[in-house]
């Protein structure tokens, strides 16, 4: 039985820096979570231990350095991500690691641990310790487990502490409950629980910062050139086909690029390649540690907004309000998945990533084309069926292939799902949008260990790359 939660939308999207969010987020968040820990402690010397997932593909997913980041007390919402690889450069030569104003040495090769083991819990353990004259003084295990979700293995889950919401709800049922009921959209009802959370002011403009953020991550990704780091060898690809589309026309801001896309040829060929080029672009820069909006998780952050920018490029009867709502109605459909089955590769593969990631955008857009919150759910039933069983195989270890294609693919099974939804009649639904939920993550519990974002299996081991976890 999975456990009730009183999530928030923005708990399913956050700004952080890729590639992982449950490789590099949630360690990153798990670290500054220790840091707090340790003010009062004195030490000399720290160990992180990996464990699971985040030992056999930490490297590949920038694990260690994401926890070193989170140590030194970077913020991953306000870093500036162009200077990450001159502070770890620092911090290697030195062999130093600045924490908490306290001066300590520390040596990549040794005191990162990446143990063969897993712990029980979850798939992504990690531990912090610290030392003092060879003496523990304190140690905390974390598990990241997904989407950049934390859990401190000594914090009791008290669900009393947990947010009192007008409409709980943590299936599809209890939505379509509401709905009916308050005779409401389904972004209506997640509104005032939002209002729970948060003061209106802040909901409005938490969601157009995550907006803004999306759309800055498409830009710089069509804008960007060059191999991605890793070793791969992987030549970035969507500035090239931007340029091809508008005709080697260049725009030098966000405003400008888009007008320039409005006015170019709307065949389906060139919206198909634009929405592709969207996601690639996000997805890009994910790869090269640059800054993206979980959705729900980092590898799958091109899906949302490539459905978006689709819609805000080549929509009709666009209303202001429709980002709002696509976020909100979207953002319920990652909690219900997180609830109802899971949205962390280690756990589920890449139907928990790119599926629930598809389902999301196929929800967020039937509700701003007009669909009933029972053509919603059809929508992201829809979307997630066909992602059910989808394998998480990351070569090398990277979240780049099949990972970076595989957002275009979702976004565009997000698209169909939606337009479908909404010709069709959710009363004639063979499969309910619960029983997908449910068996994704029974799907899940089968599905061998080896496609579960351990680079073991399926493509990761069919390509030879001379990668660390290769
Ligand atoms: S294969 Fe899918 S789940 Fe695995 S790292 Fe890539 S995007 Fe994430």
């Amino acid at each position: 039985m999975k456990k009730k939660e009183r999530l928030s939308v923005f708990d399913i999207f956050k700004i952080g820096v890729g590639p992982s969010s449950s490789h590099t987020l949630g360690p990153w968040r798990a670290a500054l979570h220790f840091v707090n820990r340790i003010e009062h402690y004195a030490f000399d010397r720290i160990q992180i231990d990996l464990y699971g997932s985040l030992s056999k593909t930490g490297r590949g997913h920038a694990t260690d350095i994401a926890i070193i980041l989170g140590l030194s007390g970077y913020d991953p919402e306000q870093i500036d991500t162009s200077k990450i690889d001159d502070i770890i450069h620092k911090i290697r030569a030195k062999e130093r690691l600045a924490l908490l104003q306290r001066s300590i040495p520390f040596d990549f090769s040794k005191d990162i641990v990446y143990n063969e083991s897993s712990l029980e819990f979850h798939p992504n353990g990690m531990k912090l310790t610290i030392w003092n004259n060879f003496e523990i003084q304190h140690s905390e295990t974390y598990f990241s487990t997904g989407g950049g979700f934390i859990i401190c293995a000594s914090e009791s889950d008290d669900e009393s502490k947990q947010h009192v919401l007008p409409f709980p709800i943590d299936n599809g049922e209890d939505l379509i409950q509401h709905t009916d009921m308050q005779g409401q959209s389904v972004s209506e009802i997640v509104w005032q629980n939002e209002l729970a959370f948060r003061t209106r002011v802040e909901v409005v403009e938490g969601m157009e910062k995550i907006f803004r953020t999306m759309q800055e991550a498409v830009f710089r990704g069509c804008h960007s050139e060059g191999e991605l780091p890793g070793g791969l060898g992987v030549k970035r690809r969507a500035r090239l086909l931007s340029l091809k589309l508008l005709d080697g026309v260049k725009c030098d801001n966000f405003q400008n690029w888009i007008s320039a896309i409005k006015n170019s040829r709307y065949t389906f060929s060139n919206v198909n390649k634009w929405v592709s080029c969207f996601a690639l672009a996000v997805n890009e820069e994910n790869a090269a540690l640059g800054r993206i909006v979980t959705s729900p998780t980092n590898g799958a952050a091109g899906v949302i907004p490539a459905v978006l920018l689709y819609h805000h490029c080549f929509g009709e009867n666009i209303q202001k309000d429709d980002t709002l709502k696509f976020l909100l109605t979207a953002g319920e459909i990652g909690c219900i998945f997180k609830k109802g089955a899971t949205i962390s590769a280690a756990e589920g593969g890449c139907q928990a990533e790119i599926g629930v990631s598809s389902a999301m955008a196929a929800g967020g857009l039937t509700e701003i084309l007009g669909g009933s919150p029972r053509q919603v759910l059809m929508a992201a039933e829809i979307a997630m069926e066909h992602h059910l069983g989808l394998t998480c195989d990351p070569i090398g270890g990277l979240v780049q292939v099949p990972c970076i294609e595989r957002n275009a693919m979702g976004a565009m099974k997000a698209i169909t799902a939606a337009h479908l939804a909404l010709s069709g009649e959710p009363v004639h639904a063979i499969v309910k949008f619960d029983t997908v939920v449910q068996t994704m993550w029974e799907t899940a519990q089968d599905m061998n260990l080896k496609y579960k974002e351990t680079a073991e299996g399926g493509l990761a081991i069919k390509i030879p790359v001379g990668l660390p976890n290769c």
